[in-house]
């Protein structure tokens, strides 16, 4: 064995010791170090000096003392939320949304803008990245380092290379995203597609943490899941599993942006449910929503909520024929996958109080008995923010599994000037959960 191939091998073992003491941390703090070598079972020196080190580096620090502990109360250790800032973005259809996290995930900044999609995707990417600098600015106003940006997009993305292929609900093909991200920032950057981001947001953050077998359905504008299985994101061959919103269920059904009739998000979707309202009230259907909009094309999911709490007829119809189709949907991914749990979110998320008990109904009477019962079916914790969390969830993923020393320090004052360097290559692929 060389020696050079020996110490690659150590490194590699220190950085996967380094990985279990964070994501015990990250699950179970406060934790003492004493603590994290029962359960971890790596020796009580080797998590000293790991500790020592993740302290150095500004990744975790003590919090004081554990005072029931018998004998000299221990140290007790949590992960440093200033160990660094982290920009999250969400490239929806119609919207932008980013925001700047602290290393726990606390939001300390967040901004929206809306797009029109018709608009040339140049300028759109261009509003993207004036409000990524905005956020990067706030992240030097914070004072401490930037840990890097996750950018969740719609549509199908290759991982690789940080493009987006293909957006149906945008009619984009190839958007270089991360290649033009690079030019114009000096951190690292994590792309991945919507529902894929979304769902490690829910398993590092959100309402999936310690499961391993999930499917997450993101309900917007379009639907897509991200399948967690064994505790990793089942990519597909090419990295482009997940695109339940285009499965069929409706052979004759409505004409769907990817070319196909049918899908189960033109009849399940955000789009799906907002249509089924303009269409009764366009046949003249009375509806309370037509006093709080003068334009059919402007009515919000908010909206709608806020009408069925009111017992609008047209509203709750719609909540009930779209949370058939979404539960019909749901039954099917829970028949394929046998899965521990379904996580909900999106922005029709928002509508769960009259989609859910649809939606569970319909998964009672569809899927098989036995699969059916071993699959909770939880609403996401981010609900309309699951997938620009999922974009904080990039970054933490690649921190949490791979953690390297090779960042610069943050720094001890609030008004520091902020680029920084960093070594890291911003080309890792989204690999295994940890
Ligand atoms: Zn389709």
């Amino acid at each position: 064995m060389s020696r050079q191939f020996r110490t690659g091998g150590q490194t590699l073992v220190r950085e996967l010791n380094r990985s279990i003491i964070l994501n015990q941390l990250r699950i179970g703090s406060p934790l003492s170090r004493a603590d994290m070598a029962a359960i971890t079972g790596l020796n009580k020196t080797t998590v000293s000096s790991l500790v020592d080190e993740l302290i150095a580096h500004r990744f975790v620090r003590e919090i004081g003392r554990n005072p029931s502990a018998g004998g000299r109360p221990a140290v007790l250790l949590e992960l440093d939320p200033d160990a660094g800032c982290i920009v999250g973005a969400e490239f929806g259809v119609g919207y932008l949304n980013v925001l700047v996290t602290d290393f726990r995930a606390a939001i300390r900044w967040r901004r929206q803008v809306q797009y029109d999609t018709s608009e040339d995707q140049r300028r759109v990417m261009s509003k993207l990245v004036g409000l990524l600098r905005q956020a990067v600015r706030q992240s030097q106003n914070i004072g401490t380092r930037l840990l890097g940006m996750g950018i969740s997009l719609t549509g199908l993305v290759d991982v690789a290379s940080g493009t987006q292929i293909f957006a149906p609900n945008l009619g984009w093909h190839n958007v270089p995203v991360r290649e033009v991200l690079n030019a114009k920032f000096d951190v690292p950057i994590f792309v991945d597609n919507d529902a894929n981001a979304a769902a490690l947001a829910e398993r590092y953050l959100g309402a999936a943490q310690h499961l391993d077998d999930f499917v997450y359905v993101a309900g917007n504008v379009g639907i897509g899941i991200g399948i967690v299985l064994g505790g990793h994101i089942f990519q597909g061959t090419t990295g482009y599993a997940g695109e339940a919103g285009h499965t069929t269920l409706d052979l004759n059904g409505p004409l769907c942006m990817c070319g196909n009739h049918g899908c189960w998000e033109r009849l399940a979707s955000q789009r799906a449910l907002i249509e089924r309202v303009q269409k009764a009230i366009q046949e003249g259907q009375p509806s309370s929503i037509c006093t709080s909009v003068k334009r059919l094309d402007r009515i919000t999911i908010q909206m709608l909520v806020g009408a069925a709490k009111g017992g609008d007829a047209v509203a709750l119809r719609a909540l009930q024929e779209t949370g058939v189709y979404l539960g019909v949907g749901i039954a099917n991914l829970i028949n394929i996958f046998n899965p521990s749990a379904i996580a909900f979110g999106g922005m029709l998320s928002l509508a769960e109080e009259f989609l859910m008990p649809v939606v569970r109904q319909v998964v009672l009477e569809r899927a098989m008995k036995e699969s059916r019962e071993a699959a909770q079916i939880l609403v996401s914790t981010f609900k309309s923010d699951a997938c620009v969390m999922g974009g904080v969830a990039l970054v933490l993923h690649d921190i949490l599994s791979r953690p390297r020393l090779d960042l610069s320090l943050p720094s001890q004052r609030s008004d520091a000037p902020a680029r920084q360097r960093f070594g890291r290559p911003s080309t890792r692929q989204v690999g295994p959960l940890s």
